[in-house]
Protein backbone atom coordinates (compact mmCIF):
# COMPACT_ATOMS: atom_id res chain seq x y z
CA UNK A 1 0.00 0.00 0.00
CA UNK A 2 1.81 2.97 -1.02
CA UNK A 3 0.28 5.61 0.93
CA UNK A 4 0.60 3.51 3.95
CA UNK A 5 3.44 5.69 6.09
CA UNK A 6 5.79 3.36 8.58
CA UNK A 7 5.08 5.03 12.11
CA UNK A 8 5.48 4.39 15.71
CA UNK A 9 2.38 3.79 16.91
CA UNK A 10 -0.26 1.36 14.43
CA UNK A 11 -3.41 1.79 15.50
CA UNK A 12 -5.02 -1.54 16.83
CA UNK A 13 -6.70 -3.90 14.66
CA UNK A 14 -10.79 -3.46 15.73
CA UNK A 15 -13.78 -4.97 14.53
CA UNK A 16 -16.91 -3.90 13.91
CA UNK A 17 -19.87 -6.10 16.58
CA UNK A 18 -23.33 -5.71 16.79
CA UNK A 19 -24.41 -6.38 20.08
CA UNK A 20 -27.75 -7.99 20.18
CA UNK A 21 -28.30 -7.50 23.45
CA UNK A 22 -28.84 -4.29 23.49
CA UNK A 23 -28.77 -3.95 19.58
CA UNK A 24 -26.00 -1.24 19.32
CA UNK A 25 -23.09 -1.52 17.39
CA UNK A 26 -19.19 -1.13 18.60
CA UNK A 27 -15.66 -1.46 18.07
CA UNK A 28 -14.18 -4.01 19.70
CA UNK A 29 -10.40 -4.08 19.54
CA UNK A 30 -7.78 -6.91 19.82
CA UNK A 31 -6.08 -7.82 22.89
CA UNK A 32 -2.50 -7.28 24.03
CA UNK A 33 -2.04 -11.23 23.49
CA UNK A 34 -2.95 -10.62 19.80
CA UNK A 35 -5.15 -13.77 19.90
CA UNK A 36 -8.48 -12.08 20.67
CA UNK A 37 -10.80 -9.33 19.85
CA UNK A 38 -12.12 -8.64 23.57
CA UNK A 39 -14.91 -6.10 25.09
CA UNK A 40 -18.20 -5.32 26.25
CA UNK A 41 -21.44 -4.04 25.04
CA UNK A 42 -21.35 -0.11 25.82
CA UNK A 43 -24.73 -0.23 27.12
CA UNK A 44 -25.05 -3.19 29.70
CA UNK A 45 -21.45 -4.23 29.69
CA UNK A 46 -21.80 -7.84 28.59
CA UNK A 47 -18.38 -8.99 27.70
CA UNK A 48 -17.58 -10.40 24.27
CA UNK A 49 -14.70 -12.01 23.16
CA UNK A 50 -13.91 -13.32 19.28
CA UNK A 51 -10.95 -15.33 18.32
CA UNK A 52 -8.89 -13.59 15.90
CA UNK A 53 -8.34 -15.51 12.72
CA UNK A 54 -4.88 -14.49 10.95
CA UNK A 55 -4.84 -12.81 8.07
CA UNK A 56 -8.59 -11.99 7.55
CA UNK A 57 -12.20 -12.02 9.20
CA UNK A 58 -12.05 -7.59 8.69
CA UNK A 59 -14.34 -5.97 6.96
CA UNK A 60 -17.16 -8.04 8.39
CA UNK A 61 -19.93 -7.40 11.37
CA UNK A 62 -19.63 -9.32 14.16
CA UNK A 63 -22.58 -10.26 15.91
CA UNK A 64 -23.08 -11.12 19.47
CA UNK A 65 -25.89 -13.19 19.94
ZN1 LIG B 1 -25.94 -4.99 25.97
Amino acid sequence: MPHDKPSARKPRPAISMLFKCCNVYSRVFLNHAGNAYAGHCPRCARPVRVKAVPGGRRGRIWIAE
